[in-house]
Order: C-alpha cells, then sequence, then structure tokens
C-alpha cells in the first residue's frame, strides 16, 4: 500500500514513451477555473527533452482524474457481468485457483504476461513472483512486440543491448544521421532538437515507406528521404553497404582492430549492386550511392533503427545489416558517432533487463547460464536447481491459451493484448479459452474487459519507482498524488499474492527495498545497477548502466572494446529469407501499420483523454488517391480491410504520403477499427518477434 504524503510538486517523468521526458506535477491552482485533471504539468530541462513534451506528455495528468478508473477489484459474474469485491476476496480467490490448478496441471499451467511500462521495481518483482512463488517458467511481456529483434542483434554483433549505448544529446553535433523505421517526430517529438544539427547540413536521411512527419523534416535540402517498398528494409541495408565497401568507403583501420567477419560481410553484400537493389526496393540506386556516400562523410554519423525496420520476421536481421553497415564505416563505440536502436516503451529498456523475459534473470543474465541461476537464487534465497527453464516467448505464450498442455490461468499486467498483438481475433480466442483471466490495471481496458478478475492499479504520479530511458540511464518516477482509495501498487499485489501461494521468499512492497534487492541482483550482470539505488537517483546523478558498485555509471559504451570475451564486435553476415507471407497479388495491397502523434500504444490511456481523442477520434485508413479512385473509394468513405485473419471496418483518407501499393492503419484502436486483427503472428527465428509491418489485404468500399 502506497503510505507516502503526496508532496506540494513533484519532478518526475512522462508515463508514456521511452524518452522519459522530464516534467513537474503540482496542485492546479484553485485561482485559475476549473480543471480538467488533478495535477498541472510543466515540462522540465532534462538533456533528453530540455524542457519540451508532447501533446501526450502535457495531457497526461489527465488520466489520473479520467472518471472511468476503476477503483475497486471487480469479480465477473454467472450474467457475463461485474461485481465490485474486497480485496481480500479477489485476491483468495485467485491463490485457491492458482494452487488448485498448478497442483493439477503443473506449475507451467500458469502464466503472466508483462509490460513495458512497468517499473524496474515491478518488472524485477513480477519476474522472482513468477519464478520463486509460482514456479512457472511460462513468462513473457509485450516488449517482445517491440525491442525483441533489435536487442537480439546488439547481443549478437556488441555481446551487449543497451539501445542507445550513448547519450541523446550526442546526436546534437552529428553531420549525418540515418534512421530507419522510426517516425520520431511523431512517436517522441522533443527528440527532434537533436536532429537539428544533421538537418542544418543536408543530412538528416530517413528511411520509411511512407512521408512520414519525420521523413518531411528532410525536405527543403535537409536531407534525404528513401522510400523502399514495404519489407524491403534488409535488401535496401545490403545495397548501401555494398556501395560502401565496392567504392572503398570503409574503415580499414577500425574493422582490422575492432571486428571480426568483415570477409563473410563482403561475399554477402556481393551480389546486391544498386540496380539489384532499386528493382526489389523502388529507391534509385542513385540514391543508395548518394546515401553511401555521405554516412562515409566525415563530421560524425550516426545510424538508429526503429520498429518500421525491426517488427518483421527478419527483424533481427535487419537490424544486424544496420550494425554491419555502421562497423564498416566504423561508427560504434567513436566519440561522436554510432548505432542505436530507439526504444518506445517508457520503460521498454529497463523492462527487458530484470526478469520479465521468458529466458533472462534480473541483470540481464540468461537463465540458462548455471553461474546466472546460482547468483540470484542467491539472492532470493532459494536452490537454484528450483529455477525453472526457459519458457515460451510472448507469442508462443499466447497461441498456448486454453490449449492441451498450454497456459490455463494468466495474469496480465501493464498490457492490452486485446489490442497490441499480431493475429489479434486468435489471442482473443485464447484468452476466452482460459480457465481464469486476472488483469491488473487502471481501466478496464479490452483485455480486462474478458478477465474473471480485474485489479485496480496505482498509475505512474501515484507512486515511487525507477525507469531506464532509451539511452540506459535510470531515473526516478515519483510520487505527485495519493491513488483514489481502493486502488493498490502492483508490488503489493505481488506480495499478497505470494504469501497466499506460500512461498517463504522476500516480496517487499516499498519500491526503495525492492530497488536495492534489484541492485544487488543485477552485481555482476551485463545490466548491472548493483552501485545504484533511489537514494543515489535522488541526488540527481546521470546513471547510465552498467553502474556497478563504486562505479560513476557509463554513458557512453564500446569506446574500448565491446561486450565480447575478445573485445570484438561481431560482423555477422546476413541473407534475404522468403517472407512471411507471399507479396501482395493482384487486387490486393500491402498493410503497414504505426502510431500516430496523439495516441500511446493500445491507446487505453490516451483514448481516455478528450483533447487527445477529439483530435484523433478514430483509425483512418491512409491510402493514395489514385489507389483509393481504383477501388471507387473517396475520401471519408467506410471502407472494408480484410484477410483470412480477419477484417477490419474503418473510413479512409486519401494522402499522396502513402504509395500506390500501400495502406497504412495506426493500431491505438480497439474493436473493428483493430489493425492487429489483420496482422501476422509469423515470429522472427531469432528474437521471437512478430511481423507487425507487413500483412497482405484485400479492400473494398463499404457502404
Ligand atoms: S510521450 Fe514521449 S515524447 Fe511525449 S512527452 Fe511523453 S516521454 Fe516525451
Amino acid at each position: 500500500m502506497q503510505t507516502e504524503e503526496a508532496p506540494a510538486s513533484a519532478d518526475t517523468h512522462c508515463p508514456y514513451c521511452a524518452l522519459q521526458c522530464a516534467m513537474t506535477l503540482s496542485a492546479p491552482d484553485p485561482e485559475a477555473g476549473p480543471h480538467e485533471a488533478p495535477l498541472s504539468v510543466a515540462g522540465r530541462f532534462f538533456p533528453t527533452n530540455r524542457g519540451g513534451l508532447c501533446k501526450k506528455g502535457w495531457t497526461s495528468p489527465v488520466v489520473l482524474g479520467s472518471p472511468d478508473r476503476i477503483t475497486e477489484p471487480m469479480l465477473r459474474r454467472d450474467d457475463g457481468g461485474f461485481s465490485p469485491t474486497t480485496w481480500e476476496t479477489a485476491l483468495d480467490l485467485i491463490a485457491d485457483r492458482l494452487i488448485e490448478t498448478r497442483e493439477r496441471h503443473g506449475p507451467d499451467s500458469i502464466g503472466i504476461f508483462g509490460g513495458g511500462g512497468l517499473t524496474n521495481e515491478k518488472a524485477y518483482l513480477l519476474g522472482k513472483f513468477a519464478r520463486v512463488a509460482v514456479g512457472t517458467s511460462r513468462i513473457d511481456y509485450n516488449g517482445r512486440f517491440c525491442m525483441s529483434s533489435a536487442a537480439a542483434a546488439t547481443t549478437r554483433a556488441f555481446g551487449l543491448d543497451r539501445g542507445l549505448p550513448f547519450p541523446v544529446a550526442d546526436l546534437d553535433s552529428a553531420r549525418s544521421i540515418l534512421i530507419l523505421g522510426s517516425n520520431m517526430a511523431d512517436t517522441m517529438p522533443p527528440i527532434l532538437s537533436h536532429l537539428a544539427g544533421a538537418r542544418s547540413a543536408g543530412g538528416l536521411i530517413i528511411v520509411d515507406p511512407r512521408r512520414s512527419s519525420t521523413a518531411k523534416l528532410t525536405e527543403d535540402g535537409a536531407g534525404i528521404h528513401l522510400q523502399p517498398a514495404p519489407g524491403t528494409d534488409l535488401q535496401l541495408l545490403l545495397g548501401i553497404t555494398h556501395v560502401v565497401l565496392a567504392e572503398g568507403l570503409h574503415d580499414r583501420d577500425y574493422l582490422a582492430e575492432r571486428t571480426s567477419g568483415l570477409a563473410e560481410l563482403q561475399r554477402s553484400v556481393a551480389q546486391w549492386w544498386p540496380e539489384r537493389v532499386q528493382s526489389v526496393t523502388g529507391v534509385p540506386a542513385w540514391q543508395i550511392r548518394q546515401v553511401a556516400r555521405r554516412l562515409a562523410e566525415p563530421g560524425g554519423t550516426y545510424i538508429l533503427t526503429g520498429r518500421g525496420v525491426e517488427q518483421h520476421v527478419n527483424g533481427t536481421d535487419t537490424a544486424t545489416a544496420a550494425i554491419n553497415l555502421s562497423l564498416a564505416l566504423g561508427l560504434p563505440g567513436r566519440s561522436d558517432s554510432g548505432y542505436g536502436t530507439v526504444t518506445g516503451q517508457g520503460n521498454g529498456q529497463g523492462g527487458r533487463e530484470h526478469g520479465q523475459k521468458c529466458d533472462q534473470l534480473p541483470g540481464y543474465r540468461k537463465i540458462t547460464d548455471p553461474d546466472a541461476r546460482r547468483h540470484v537464487a542467491g539472492v532470493w534465497g532459494v536452490d537454484p536447481d528450483s529455477l525453472p527453464g526457459p519458457g515460451l516467448p510472448a507469442v508462443e505464450l499466447l497461441a498456448s491459451l486454453g490449449e492441451p498442455g498450454g497456459v490455463r490461468c494468466l495474469l496480465v499486467h501493464a498490457s492490452n493484448v486485446v489490442v497490441s498483438a499480431p493475429n489479434a481475433g486468435s489471442v482473443i480466442a485464447g484468452l476466452k479459452r482460459l480457465d481464469l483471466l486476472v488483469v491488473c490495471d487502471f481501466f478496464l481496458s479490452e483485455t480486462a474487459a474478458l478477465a474473471d478478475v480485474v485489479l485496480p492499479v496505482t498509475q505512474w504520479a501515484e507512486e515511487e519507482g525507477t525507469m531506464t530511458n532509451l539511452e540506459g540511464r535510470v531515473i526516478r518516477r515519483r510520487l505527485a498524488i495519493q491513488p483514489p482509495p481502493g486502488v493498490r501498487t502492483e508490488l503489493w499485489i505481488i506480495a499478497e499474492l505470494a504469501r497466499r501461494l506460500g512461498s517463504d521468499a522476500a516480496f517487499d512492497t516499498d519500491p526503495a527495498v525492492v530497488f536495492d534487492e534489484l541492485a544487488r541482483a543485477s552485481a555482476g550482470g551485463p545490466a548491472d545497477y548493483s552501485g545504484l539505488s533511489h537514494e543515489i537517483l535522488d541526488a540527481g546523478r546521470p546513471a547510465y548502466w552498467p553502474f556497478p558498485a563504486g562505479s560513476r555509471g557509463t554513458p557512453r559504451l564500446f569506446a574500448e572494446s565491446f561486450a565480447h570475451p575478445d573485445g570484438r564486435a561481431r560482423i555477422v553476415a546476413v541473407q534475404v529469407e522468403a517472407p512471411a507471407e507471399r507479396p501482395a497479388g493482384p487486387g490486393e495491397l500491402t498493410l503497414i501499420t504505426g502510431r500516430l502523434l496523439e495516441h500511446y500504444q493500445s491507446g487505453a490511456q490516451t483514448r481516455r483523454v478528450p483533447e487527445l481523442t477529439l483530435a484523433q477520434p478514430e483509425a483512418m485508413l491512409q491510402i493514395h488517391p489514385s489507389t483509393a479512385a481504383e477501388y471507387g473509394i473517396a475520401d471519408g468513405d467506410r471502407v472494408e480491410l480484410s484477410n483470412a485473419r480477419g477484417t477490419v471496418l474503418v473510413r479512409a483518407m486519401t494522402t499522396t504520403d502513402v504509395r500506390t501499393d500501400t495502406v497504412f492503419l495506426p493500431f491505438h484502436f480497439p474493436g473493428e477499427e483493430s489493425a492487429n486483427l489483420l496482422t501476422l503472428d509469423a515470429t522472427d527465428p531469432t528474437s521471437s518477434m512478430p511481423e507487425f509491418k507487413t500483412a497482405v489485404v484485400r479492400l473494398r468500399p463499404r457502404l
């Protein structure tokens, strides 16, 4: 339970994306008239946002006072509705059902699904709860849908996965920045101030099949927009790398001293000359050469990837190809250059470091590593052999719901899988097959609406904790307002359930104490937090991990060596494989999905902010005017998009920003507008990342 008094004002960070913009929350001025929100917000200077916030951040306190807020546990009635109940009754019921299921079907019949929005403390305790109190291996989280391909690629290449291995402010001095598959002008606008230097030098290069808000920043001489056909980013990267090597633009000394695998890279890109790449991607050969030459110019060059190129069945290989290009140019580990991936969710970085992933223990340790198991089991006070092995990654875990031998009871935290998971129709069917679905949320989200038990939890401004931003910097989240009576933190819920399940292990509810335990569990691991505490973070020390005891943290990684035992980065040659789904044929289009400025992820929070829903009330299908005319569709018409997985009904918005062979749909909306009814649950063989970005669809007007 939250016991601290709310202060008059609190310096904290935005609840949404991984930029984690700094803000100050305080009680609204009563003289200033009626308030929409229980707190007022002011942007606060921090090196990432420099005092700026986007629309989502400015309106974030509105969600705290939403009339939709759940403030009591709720139980499903026989007639399908919900009835409020006491915490005692709800937790007893859940524990009894879990114990019974575990006895009858084994611990792996219980699944836990976490989220990249959970604080580090919650993510850590959830992983411990799964493995110690429940004894299940079946834990994974929605970050599998976001960061897993980039994480797999950077681990493979550098031996370590920290999204940006340098502070965001390092981008300021770059002359050239290549951004692949990230629409940061909509998803995290304050970051744009860091692109100004590259834009004024004419060196902002955006790869996106859409003329997105970010791609438009390249206009008027500020840079170059490459618009490849959807699903051909890998070929484009192989083509740029081909030019770098063929024209001798690579950094020979760097490659010799700091990498291994150049010969394989040379062989793998040899067949991807620019004219061939043009025939596959549609990007002109001259532009491929222009970009390769620009990236090789002195003055600082960064290469950044985002979900647009990572959320594919070849996402790990595409991110690897971007890393290979950066290594060929000698960028990673240099003080003015580098490669990074732009993390999406608020705690997408910390959320993947402390044990929510099915194959990991805290500190980014592998669950299969005997030393890691011994260390973490020692901190937890349990026998290392009692810890389960690797579980199932998110898509497989969700596919097992209610199936023979699969998960029968599922606990969901900070995730709205009904809207955000691929092939959402089959996920909904799985959730309905469960014996027990428990959802912790602040609202009756689309997933909570299917639950047997809904537990109301605190929001970001109602709790203490830590997050780790896209730079690997650990920051404090602070209490600014007391939660409504009846609402509890996940730490309390986890502790109460662990006690009822008969666990002897400690499950503290004080975030500072949980953080100290997390820090001990992470000691010696790749993501080492052992030199950190809430107290140190409160003193305002920039805390980039690894931050072992006695250290000053690590703002820039790889300056001396990479994290592989020999200190070298691995160039892993990658090939073009068959796509998950055949290319669109006659009468078909390729659907790509993405985000809007006004909404965040499944929209469960931002769709409850009137100002944001007024601006973007519904999912609109972006379609080229000539394509629309071909299908007999006018701007604003209702249309039906369908494939074997599902059907979506939305209105059309004609725009020349999309290619004629492609349509775009935001994925923030539920029900008949839900883009993920159409996406594929085929996954990347290395990262288990699903294919979100390309799906073949049929389109027809809906009168
Ligand atoms: S949503 Fe992201 S960019 Fe917008 S204010 Fe919040 S942290 Fe900043």
